[in-house]
């Protein structure tokens, strides 16, 4: 099998590993590089030093191709798009903003550019743009997602029918098997982000993987849509926001309880009832923390096998 998206990266198998905020460093990246699929940098939560320092040991850590994510309303981007066209990163992915603004002046460096939508309105934007491919990402993801709540099952076949860009599923795929659902939707490639949290090489805390693997149908909730949709895990954290919802709250006020740096607390520094955890649906449905390589493979083997018994059905 060959399709767009394993031709456009140049890489074996059509798994990309999503660029997480605080979870996808260069050993990540460069892990599921070396396995065949295409390791992501999330810069969201990297100042620009450290974003250089990132991809600077992904090189040195993989020979394959890998990309970077940047979250388009990142404060320092033109530090961070700087970076990667000094750094001669080959591969980027943009979300959360307008693909116009950076597309163009990153493709003519020679750079691949995939942008993230939750709508196909958004994707034919992206068409229009003149991105490489394009990421439809379904209301079970974690982390940042869209307001109208399209599941991944309902968004495929309509980005599919809206655009003719090259089409990565994201939302809710852990597993060969969903990467063949997705695969018979329309898409040519998965990007996958829950099951990469719970690797050996994210560098999300301890805590946070565990809290994954033991996590249960139902622990996550998309929430604090007055400031910007974000699915997350149900804690103490999250039952204030969801509290002062209930009564009223303005944006400002669910602003101020959410603070700064929530984030960094739960996913990197493992506070559990009042970090912000950022995961997707799906995680219930992971039980290991395993080597990023053998995820990888796992998924390729079990999308194969599913794929030849599908026939049978
Ligand atoms: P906050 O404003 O609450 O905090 C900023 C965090 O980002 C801090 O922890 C800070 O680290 C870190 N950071 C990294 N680079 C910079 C910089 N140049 N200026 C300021 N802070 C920086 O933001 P969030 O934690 O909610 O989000 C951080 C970033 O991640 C944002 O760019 C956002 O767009 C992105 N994001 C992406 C998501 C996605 O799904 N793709 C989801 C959520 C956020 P320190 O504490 O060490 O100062």
């Amino acid at each position: 099998m060959r399709n767009r998206v394993q031709e456009l990266f140049g890489i074996e198998y059509p798994i990309i590993q999503a660029g997480m905020i605080w979870c996808s460093g260069w050993e990540l990246a460069g892990a599921v590089s070396n396995a065949g699929g295409l390791g992501i940098i999330g810069s969201g939560s990297m100042y620009p030093d450290i974003l250089r320092e990132e991809i600077r040991k992904c090189k040195a850590a993989t020979s394959k191709p890998f990309g970077v994510n940047i979250p388009l309303l990142y404060p320092d981007i033109d530090k961070h798009i700087q970076i990667i066209v000094e750094e001669g990163v080959k591969i980027v992915f943009t979300s959360a903003g307008n693909p116009k603004t950076w597309t163009k002046i990153l493709q003519e460096q020679g750079i691949k550019v995939v942008h993230v939508v939750s709508s196909s309105k958004f994707a034919k934007k992206v068409e229009d743009a003149g991105c490489d491919a394009v990421v439809c990402e379904g209301f079970e993801a974690g982390g940042h997602n869209g307001r109208e709540e399209t599941t991944t099952f309902v968004l495929i076949p309509q980005v599919r029918a809206a655009t003719n860009l090259p089409l990565i599923a994201a939302g809710g795929i852990a597993t060969g098997k969903g990467m063949l659902a997705a695969m018979v939707l329309g898409a040519e490639g998965v990007q996958i982000g829950t099951r990469f949290v719970a690797s050996v090489e994210s560098s999300g805390h301890t805590n946070f993987k565990n809290c994954i693997v033991n996590s249960q149908e139902g622990d996550t909730i998309l929430s604090m849509k007055k400031v910007m949709p974000v699915r997350l895990v149900k804690n103490d954290f999250q039952k204030r926001i969801q509290e002062a919802e209930d009564k009223g709250a303005t944006k400002e006020d669910l602003e101020q309880i959410l603070g700064r740096a929530r984030a960094k607390k739960g996913m990197f520094e493992g506070d559990m009832n009042e970090g912000e955890l950022e995961i997707g649906q799906i995680a219930s449905f992971v039980k290991e923390i395993k080597p990023a390589g053998d995820i990888v493979r796992e998924i390729w083997v079990e999308f194969s096998a599913a794929r030849k018994a599908v026939g049978e059905l």
